[in-house]
């Protein structure tokens, strides 16, 4: 199996002081690095009835069009403010300092639609906690979150608790 690790670079002191990025550009690249890791995901869900993945701006585009072809289900953008140009349902949620606010088009979860969260990484979990309500708000049934990188000295599954979480690699 490839050691889809060492395909991760780690960007010290990114984007401010104090934060170790990962970045995932160099295992996208890595013809093998990107096809273990669809894999690994569409492994994980394969078999269970999923309606649409929702894929988490903007890194979690990359990931989640892959899931959705690969488990022949559709994919929805969760957008930041002002981008989706139609009618969108919209969530706000704590940043370490203030807010941010992320959005969906209304009419792209129907009550009942079972529904697959995808980002790159799962941090504090406030992004993917704000996600998993925003569908729910809107009659979408969460059936679990998936991720490339769970930081776990964050604690993000604390925020996510009761959810199905999965995460490809951890830190
Ligand atoms: P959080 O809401 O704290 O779980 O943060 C999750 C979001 O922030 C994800 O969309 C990630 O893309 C991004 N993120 C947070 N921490 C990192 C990190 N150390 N390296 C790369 N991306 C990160």
């Amino acid at each position: 199996m490839t050691d889809l690790k060492s395909l991760i670079r780690e960007v010290p002191d990114f984007p401010k002081p104090g934060i170790n990025f990962f970045d995932i550009t160099t295992l996208l690249k890595d013809p093998e690095g990107w096809k273990a890791t669809i894999d690994a995901l569409k492994a994980r869900y394969e078999g269970i009835q999923v309606d649409v993945v929702v894929g988490i701006e903007a890194r979690g585009f990359f990931f989640a069009p892959a899931i959705a072809y690969a488990l022949g289900a559709g994919f929805v953008p969760v957008r930041k403010p002002g981008k989706l140009p139609a009618e969108t349902e919209t969530v706000e949620y704590a940043l370490e300092y203030g807010t941010d606010k992320l959005q969906v088009h209304k009419d792209a979860i129907q009550p009942g639609m079972k529904v697959l969260i995808i980002d790159d990484v799962l941090a504090t979990g406030g992004t993917a906690s704000a996600v998993a309500q925003l569908i729910e708000r809107l009659g979408g049934q969460v059936l679990g979150l998936g991720f490339l990188i769970e930081l776990d000295f964050l604690n993000g599954k604390t925020k996510l608790e009761g959810r199905e979480v999965y995460s490809v690699l951890h830190y």
